[in-house]
């Protein structure tokens, strides 16, 4: 039941591991020239030009879905983790912290172990389950399962009080399904009902597996199909989901009770062990009125069943290797389309990086994070709120009255850089040798704690979202910062040795896009402080909405795969971020080059415009399976990596005068989008 932050805007969905060709001796010249396609041409398809060579050397390693330079990178990263896992596993005399993260990691390591303890390990959790008589002690239960982190039927958390940014408050919100999103259950087109068929098919495999008879785990299935049907049909929109006010319902925990009288929320609050409260944000209301409905209908029976799948589900990775291969069939292979799963190192560093983070994360910015790092990369978002602070001034949409508040939010944005200034302390988290899954669940339990103690107290803005060695970065509007984990600031996002101009359409346009964040559709509705506030005028709402409105039918417009198209509202936020991103960068650049006073010349035969683009060009090279781009294409905030390329340039006047582009060619739109 970790409830992600709501409303937090990331660069980047995912990060994955896979084979990364050594890439570290490379200069940054091999880097760029090889990925380049020199035989199409920039102003026709961008994209294929800045990434053609490299989507050609770079199939999709057999382990993955997608292949990007996030992902590359990523690879490189946890092949540092892994060496820092594996020493803290051997090593004497070990302190607090790494006899945590080498005997982590050296249990979820230990298959033999695994194999051995076979699914007895669920026994003790499956055993309350199975003692559920009547609905009336399902608070309880539920309490206990949510407690160890399995997210059935709803979430619950804490996040900051929209309306009172500097306070944290209890959240519940929608939850309790195993599909990627509401969509997959309601959806009537062949492609969904085919992939429900897979899916029911696969929870009775799951059930089989436990020694449930094949004519009971079908009707198993069926009835987890039922409940989390039902649930979906209660969810919101992602869509919708993006609009602060469509999501802030803050009520008194009675009146959250009188959504769900079937449930005591009273009884489940002490269980889980939440501080006392009075009032919430109850994200969706509705949802907890179709909980209602579903708790009233449902068999005791098939509750027990969907909440025994939900604890399966959770802990396959510290099951034996058929729960481990039957839940890759179905969530690797037919929802993604990986041929291969990853090999059991990869997961066991990510289940690391995921349950101690930051005791792992330490050791990591200690060995590969250096004060000079640091010091470039808070250099660099000096230089971009400098051409933010500029572009606004200049702005031809925006009233003076806005533009003043603007400048008021930007100067109060925080930048964290790298990693945290305090690091979490995990001493009341014990691990222990060889019991794989019990680290998993009082790693989750711990976690559960961590959230539910914050209810009641000051936001601690100090706080990350990601762990230290993370490729993505993200701007929350509630702390009003920008945050950057040290795992992203390397090639191709920043090259030490390249010039500025790569570097700029690299994290240079990386650092613009997450502050311009701050001022988008969401952003401008929070205030310096991080309340829900708006501090537009009305009529420039209205025309920011005219001028996104633009990027909405561009993006509308671009194929992710057969006819699935980008969906423009969803990722309009992204967009807008992306196209503001790189026009910043480019003023950033324009200014730096020009204070040098040194002449330009050209590297590896472009100018440094040219090579702006190619850096920003060359981060979304990505190779994907077709059932990876339509899942991302239906679930993500943001466009596939061809339209974040391209889909920018073609509103830049400054890329179409860097490469000589004429009217009418594919990347000079006819009426191109400004916002930022
Ligand atoms: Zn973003």
């Amino acid at each position: 039941m970790r409830l992600s932050r709501i409303l937090i805007s990331i660069i980047f969905l995912m990060t994955v591991a896979g084979n990364l060709p050594a890439q570290d001796s490379k200069t940054a010249s091999e880097s760029v020239v090889s990925a380049l396609d020199k035989t199409s041409d920039p102003c026709v398809d961008f994209y294929q030009f800045a990434c053609g060579g490299w989507l050609k050397s770079n199939p999709i390693p057999a382990d993955q879905s997608i292949w990007s330079r996030f992902g590359e990178l990523a690879e490189r990263n946890r092949q540092e983790l892994r060496g820092i896992l594996e020493s803290a596993a051997k090593a004497q005399n070990r302190d607090e912290n790494e006899q945590k993260i080498g005997d982590y990691y050296s249990s979820c390591m230990d298959e033999a172990a695994i194999e051995k303890k076979g699914v007895a390990v669920l026994k003790p959790a499956f055993d309350r389950i199975n003692a559920l008589r009547d609905k009336s002690t399902l608070p309880d239960l539920l309490a206990y399962l949510h407690g160890q982190g399995i997210n059935a039927l709803f979430g619950f958390g804490s996040g900051a009080d929209f309306k009172n940014a500097k306070q944290v408050i209890g959240q519940a919100d929608q939850g309790g399904l195993s599909l990627p999103d509401r969509d997959y259950y309601v959806k009537d087109d062949a492609k969904s009902a085919e992939l429900r068929k897979q899916y029911v098919q696969h929870v009775a495999n799951m059930f089989k597996l436990l020694g449930d008879a094949p004519e009971k785990a079908a009707a198993e299935a069926n009835a987890v199909m039922n409940v989390e049907t039902a649930l979906a049909k209660g969810s919101g929109d992602r869509v919708e989901r993006r609009e602060p006010e469509r999501i802030y319902h803050k009520m008194p925990v009675t009146e959250w009770q009188s959504l769900t009288p079937s449930f005591s929320f009273t009884k489940y609050l002490t269980g889980v062990g939440a501080p006392a409260l009075d009032s919430l944000n109850v994200v969706e209301p509705n949802f907890f009125k179709a909980l209602d409905a579903e708790l009233k209908s449902v068999s005791v029976d098939d509750l027990k069943t969907y909440l025994r799948w939900h604890l399966m589900r959770s802990q396959t990775n510290s099951l034996p290797k058929a729960f481990q291969d039957e839940n890759f069939n179905f969530y690797g292979k037919t929802l993604r389309g990986a041929k291969e799963m990853q090999a059991r190192w990869k997961r066991c560093v990510a289940a690391a990086d995921n349950d101690l983070g930051e005791a792992l994360g330490r050791v990591f910015v200690e060995k590969y994070y250096p004060p000079e790092a640091k010091a470039r990369t808070l250099k660099m978002v000096n230089e971009l709120e400098a051409a933010l602070h500029q572009d606004i001034t200049e702005l031809p949409w925006m009233s003076e009255v806005t533009k003043k508040q603007a400048l008021v939010k930007l100067a109060a944005i925080q930048n964290k850089i790298g990693y945290p200034a305090k690091w979490r302390d995990y001493t009341a988290l014990k691990i222990e040798r060889g019991d794989a899954l019990g680290n998993s669940l009082r790693a989750n339990a711990f976690e559960v704690h961590r959230q539910l103690a914050k209810i009641g107290k000051p936001l601690d803005k100090q706080e990350w979202q990601m762990t230290p060695p993370t490729v993505n970065a993200y701007y929350d509007p509630t702390e009003n910062d920008i945050n950057f984990p040290a795992g992203i600031l390397q090639p191709p996002f920043y090259y030490f040795k390249a010039d500025d101009a790569l570097n700029f359409g690299g994290m240079g346009a990386v650092i613009g896009h997450e502050l311009t964040h701050g001022f988008d559709d969401q952003g401008a509705l929070f205030d310096p402080e991080g309340n829900l506030k708006n501090w537009w005028t009305p009529e420039d709402e209205k025309a920011f909405k005219e001028r996104t409105q633009c990027i909405v039918d561009e993006y509308d417009q671009f194929v992710a795969v057969d006819d699935v198209h980008v969906r423009g509202k969803l990722t309009l936020g992204e967009n807008t971020a992306d196209n503001g991103g790189l026009r910043i960068a480019y003023m950033a650049l324009m200014k730096s080059l020009a204070d040098s006073g040194k002449p330009q010349e050209k590297i590896d035969g472009f100018t440094p415009e040219q090579r702006l683009f190619i850096g920003w060009g060359q981060i979304w090279c990505q190779n994907q399976t077709d059932q990876t781009a339509r899942l991302l294409a239906l679930n993500n905030e943001h466009s596939p990596g061809k339209y974040r390329a391209n889909g920018v340039v073609q509103n830049m006047p400054e890329f179409q005068k860097a490469w000589g582009c004429k009217t009418g060619q594919p990347m000079v739109r006819a009426n191109a989008c400004h916002v930022w």
